[in-house]
């Protein structure tokens, strides 16, 4: 026999083996959506390396996995003709976790069952999930283009280790053998497979194939015998690419699964869009929103943008020039036929097509969410909290967009107890006091901060509402927006405050009275302070406090200057 190497699993490996074991036992079927799901992206990466070298086809172009029992086995073997792996990648791809965002994950687990399982559902379980049913896992694969000589085999129980083995293996692909556990047994069914293929697989797009044995020669009715039919590899999903079938025909439990088989994510995702596109330029994109954010949407080298195809033929992962930055979390394909299939990350940069393609999915994008806050409020919320402070960076980043993104935005405010960010400005346009012309606003480190800044207290007095924002994006997002539906953004802490029409005749009498009283204050403040301030003014925005520091107009808020200070400038 072959020369036996033996590896130990990387520690997140073990971790992640032993809490899909424990956390996953009432979703124990999806380990088959993954292998299938792993099984259909190896064709892909097949076909877009065979468009330069078609010899890696090695006269078998007919890309399918192939789903097989063995009851006196007690095994299950999915098996593929697509891209292989080579040892290295065996050792790699099947012993350690590369995702991005691992550490976040691990350190978010929190040993109770079913909140891990949740999160286990956002991480994602890949090809380890097999292990929930099977005791044993053997992989036998070659890489296209490879030598029969060069075949690998891993092997392993789950535990902490894993053998491997160069072997021969005339045929291209992988082979997957689930040595199902003992209490796991009804998988070892052929209709159950077929039954869970329909459920989580039917949109993949290459066959996904089940024996069906031969059907004997039969007497028909009328005495004459109906001949046998020799048995077949049989289809038993529809294997045509979801997104080239007709919306109509879709329902939602596809699209859904389809989303995971894409987005490598376990949970639903909160909404999609689905358009084809016809006439000066041709493409189908099929976007997700997803329903949580990623553990590393923070992390700027994270991995994200839409997965491209040309002509139905698979291009590219994590394409980023057809989504802004701002939109980062959305997943989905874009199938274009205007692109040529050889077009590279290169080409892609500086590309006319690609411009048409990106402002086309933004706007699908923007008009999905436009259309989920108008109609489902609580599920834009949901979306709101996930992602609205990426979403603030829209206003700074595309410029084209600005007013929808704007409208699009959430605020807590001064007419809402509750510190949600539920306020559109919409809705505090719609509040407006007679005679208020501006969007009054207060920037500040934390939501509390502003909630209880002496700026306020004019406002409270007035009952005009203010926009609360203390996030730290949100200075950044205001000096971006100026203005929405012709109202002007004003910042209650920069300047002078004129409240113009909101004060009446008989207050601006009684503050400048009360201004002469307090003349010589002033003088003598501004002689104590010195250069240290460019002014000392009077203000009738205090009604409790004795005195506040507010910035120059045209200079930065004090919250800018404290966001500078912290990035070192
Ligand atoms: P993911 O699919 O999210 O990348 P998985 O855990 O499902 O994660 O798979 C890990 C990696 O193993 C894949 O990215 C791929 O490189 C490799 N792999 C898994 N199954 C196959 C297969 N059937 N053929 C070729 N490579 C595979
Ligand atoms: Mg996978």
């Amino acid at each position: 026999a072959a020369q036996q190497e033996k590896h130990g699993f990387q520690t997140e490996v073990k971790q992640l083996l032993q809490l899909m074991i424990h956390s996953l036992y009432s979703n124990k079927e999806i380990f088959l959506r993954e292998l299938v799901s792993n099984a259909a992206d190896a064709a892909d990466k097949l076909r877009f390396r065979a468009l330069e070298n078609a010899a890696l086809y090695e006269g078998d172009g007919e890309l399918n996995v192939k789903l097989s029992v063995d009851a006196d086995a007690g095994t299950i073997t999915i098996a593929d003709n697509g891209i292989g792996m080579n040892r290295e990648e065996v050792i790699a791809n099947l012993g350690t976790i590369a995702k991005s965002g691992t550490k976040d994950f691990f350190s978010k687990l929190s040993g109770d069952a079913a909140k891990d399982s949740q999160l286990i559902g956002q991480f994602g379980v890949g090809f380890y999930s097999a292990f929930i049913v099977a005791d044993k896992v053997t992989v036998r694969s070659r890489a296209a283009g490879a030598d029969a000589s060069e075949g690998v085999e891993w092997i392993s129980d789950g535990e902490g280790e894993f053998t491997v083995a160069e072997i021969n293996k005339p045929t291209r692909g992988t082979e997957i053998t689930l040595h199902i556990r003992e209490d796991e047994k009804e998988f070892v069914d052929a209709w159950r497979l077929r039954s869970i293929i329909g459920k989580y697989s039917d949109h993949i797009s290459i066959p996904v194939l089940m024996w069906r044995d031969e059907i004997p020669e039969q007497d028909g009715e009328d005495g004459e015998k109906i001949p046998a039919v020799p048995g077949e590899w049989e289809s038993v999903n529809k294997a045509t690419a979801l997104w080239t079938r007709d919306k109509s025909d879709i329902s939602d439990e596809e699209y859904k699964e389809f989303y995971k088989h894409i987005s490598h994510d376990f949970a639903d995702p909160l909404s999609w869009a689905h358009n084809k596109v016809e006439g000066k330029s041709e493409y189908t994109s099929l976007l997700y929103i997803p329903g949580k954010a990623p553990f590393d949407m923070w992390n700027r080298e994270q991995s994200h943008g839409l997965k491209l195809y040309v002509q139905r033929v698979f291009i590219m992962d994590d394409a980023e020039q057809f989504m802004p930055t701002y939109l980062r979390f959305v997943k989905g394909l874009l199938d274009s036929n205007d692109l040529p299939l050889n077009v590279s990350r290169e080409i892609l940069q500086d590309n006319k097509v690609t411009q048409t393609l990106r402002q086309g999915c933004t706007k699908r994008v923007l008009q999905m969410l436009e259309k989920m806050a108008k109609n489902d409020s609580e599920k834009y919320q949901s979306f709101w909290s996930e992602f609205g402070n990426v979403l603030k960076e829209g206003p700074a980043e595309d410029f084209s967009n600005k007013d929808k993104i704007a409208g699009l935005l959430r605020f807590s405010s001064t007419h809402d107890e509750s510190d949600a960010q539920s306020v559109s400005l919409e809705d505090y346009i719609s509040r407006m006091k007679e005679g208020q012309d501006k969007i009054y606003f207060v920037t500040a480190d934390s939501l509390q901060a502003a909630k209880t800044s002496p700026h306020l207290e004019i406002f409270r007095k007035k009952g005009i509402e203010v926009l609360l924002m203390g996030e730290r994006i949100d200075e950044w997002l205001m000096s971006h927006l100026t203005e929405y539906n012709e109202k002007q953004f004003q910042s209650i802490a920069k300047g002078d405050l004129d409240l113009g029409d909101l004060d009446d005749e008989e207050t601006k009498k009684a503050q400048e009275d009360a201004e002469k009283e307090v003349e010589g204050v002033l003088e003598r403040a501004k002689t104590a302070l010195g250069e240290k301030v460019i002014d000392v003014k009077f203000t009738h925005r205090l009604t409790e406090s004795p005195a506040v520091i507010t910035a120059d107009e045209n200079g930065m808020t004090t919250q800018m200057m404290k966001l500078m200070q912290a990035a070192g400038q």
